[in-house]
């Protein structure tokens, strides 16, 4: 993956653009913080905004977007259907709801938060609805595994455009990302930092020493170099702005096998097979 700068886009499988870098925003309160933290990232050139309606923070992005200097047509925008909002018209409603949240009149990419056996197709048809009326520009899944995705993709017309996963140097899931690759499904990493740990991960550390960069730093660009999505999550002004700066260095081909072979199938957040939310 050639990586130039904080414009780079991925091309979705129904010819979307979207940012390869972006700004995370799970736990950043609503109110002022997620607004300082989008205008932040917005002012250091990043056009690209995950929130979800659990996060509670919707109507803090949507004024951070609103308050912003840049185009709307320039920025994207990511959000979730909660797990239960779930179904045809539950899930429709919960469009709208977060919708008005984020006094947007279209979105760039909604996800199907978690798999849920009983009711994914129904919300997938939702989305396709929603999607074909151009009100979601590109519809996806998160936290879907091979099998999960397997049987949507039994179901549905439109296959999802982004599988949104858990993803760092102790979760590579490289089955996973080989069935998205040959599904044309673009893969996006959350937890990208590891929740905070990436410090403590020695060959990453040393890898930090080597470049001269952070340990933040080296895995963002690993993520890149990689070709997959990475949407770290920072309320820190200097940090929202030292994080994107990924796009001065080069891992070598060496470097990337050795954080891509730290993998210990290590999950931070849950197992999506075993979710009781
Ligand atoms: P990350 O791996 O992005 O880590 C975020 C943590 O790292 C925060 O505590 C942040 O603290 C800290 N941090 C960020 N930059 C630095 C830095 N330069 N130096 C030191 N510490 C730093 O975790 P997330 O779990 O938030 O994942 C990223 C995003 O992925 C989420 O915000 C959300 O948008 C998405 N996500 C999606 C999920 C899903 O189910 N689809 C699940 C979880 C996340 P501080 O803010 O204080 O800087």
């Amino acid at each position: 993956m050639v990586v130039t700068n904080l414009n780079d886009k991925a091309t979705l499988n129904n010819g979307v653009k979207m940012p390869m870098f972006g700004l995370g925003v799970w736990q950043a309160n609503n109110g002022s913080e997620v607004e300082k933290a989008v205008g932040c990232a917005i002012d250091a050139g990043y056009k690209s905004i995950d929130t979800a309606a659990i996060y509670g923070n919707e109507t803090g992005v949507g004024n951070a977007v609103k308050n912003s200097n840049v185009n709307r047509s320039d920025l994207f925008i990511t959000s979730k259907l909660w797990n239960s909002e779930q179904g045809y018209e539950k899930a429709l409603k919960a469009f709208d709801v977060s919708m008005k949240k984020l006094q947007l009149d279209y979105l760039d990419l909604y996800l199907i938060h978690w798999y849920k056996k009983d009711t994914f197709a129904d919300s997938w048809k939702a989305l396709k609805k929603l999607y074909s009326e151009g009100r979601i520009k590109a519809i996806g899944v998160s936290n879907f595994l091979v099998h999960h995705l397997d049987e949507l993709l039994q179901k549905a017309e439109i296959v999802p455009a982004v599988n949104q996963i858990e993803f760092h140097p102790y979760l590579t899931s490289p089955k996973l990302i080989d069935f998205c690759k040959e599904n044309k499904i673009q893969v996006e990493a959350w937890s990208p930092l590891m929740q905070g740990k990436i410090f403590e991960v020695a060959e990453i550390k040393s890898l930090a020493e080597k470049y001269n960069k952070t340990e933040v730093q080296i895995v963002l660009r690993w993520d890149l170099q990689n070709g997959i999505v990475t949407i770290p999550k920072s309320v820190n002004e200097q940090r929202i702005i030292d994080n994107s700066k990924v796009y001065d260095f080069e891992l070598s081909e060496t470097d990337m096998d050795l954080i891509n072979s730290l993998n210990r199938n290590y999950r931070f957040g849950p197992d999506p097979d075993n979710i009781n939310f």
